[in-house]
């Protein structure tokens, strides 16, 4: 069975070299849902908590909220740069406070000191499908991932990977030790 859950994601960006309205800079509300499957945890009676699966993957995707998402060689990108550098908030500012945890993968770098994620292709939806699955594939069983932004929809399923062992009283993954990071609850080896 799956546990479904969705969240909203606000940022800028612009399609680079694409011929229409998306080449200027402009903003959206996106719509994130992640389908996580496995059996049903019996203690809980649950595949997985969904604001658990909220938990692990705002994390990351914090990254993307309320920021600019550039390509890495679009030329605005040093623009931008140059001006939150004049400006003194290229590196932090006390206020930017909701940041989420650094990441660099193949296809994406996140900048949270400046609410930046520079990205190896255009960040469409299909885009950002990939980003996000190579993203969370190994802390959750993702087996789909739908990305709904303005008019724009994508949707992906992947291959279910494994079961993850969780804690029968909270439904969450069990750390490397077996340890649920939680509750304290030690699986029986
Ligand atoms: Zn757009
Ligand atoms: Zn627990």
């Amino acid at each position: 069975m799956r546990s479904i859950t969705s969240f909203d994601l606000q940022y800028a960006h612009r399609f680079y070299g694409f011929k229409g309205e998306a080449q200027y800079l402009h903003g959206h509300t996106g719509v994130l849902t992640i389908e996580v499957e496995d059996t049903i945890n019996e203690g809980v009676n649950m595949v997985y908590p969904c604001n658990e699966i909220q938990k692990v993957a705002w994390d990351v995707l914090k990254n993307f909220d309320h920021a600019l998402v550039l390509r890495a060689d679009d030329p605005l990108l040093p623009a931008v740069l140059d001006v939150y550098e004049k400006q003194g908030i290229k590196n932090g500012h006390p206020q930017n406070t909701m940041k989420g945890a650094a990441f660099k993968t193949e296809l994406a770098t996140a900048y949270p000191d400046c609410r930046l994620v520079v990205t190896k292709e255009t960040m469409t939806v299909e885009g950002m499908i990939k980003i996000v699955y190579d993203l969370l594939k190994d802390k959750l069983n993702i087996v789909k991932l739908t990305f709904t932004s303005g008019v724009n929809a994508a949707t992906a399923e992947f291959p279910s990977r494994q079961s993850i062992d969780r804690c029968p009283l909270c439904g969450i993954a069990l750390n490397a030790d077996g340890v649920c990071p939680k509750c304290g609850y030690r699986k029986k080896a």
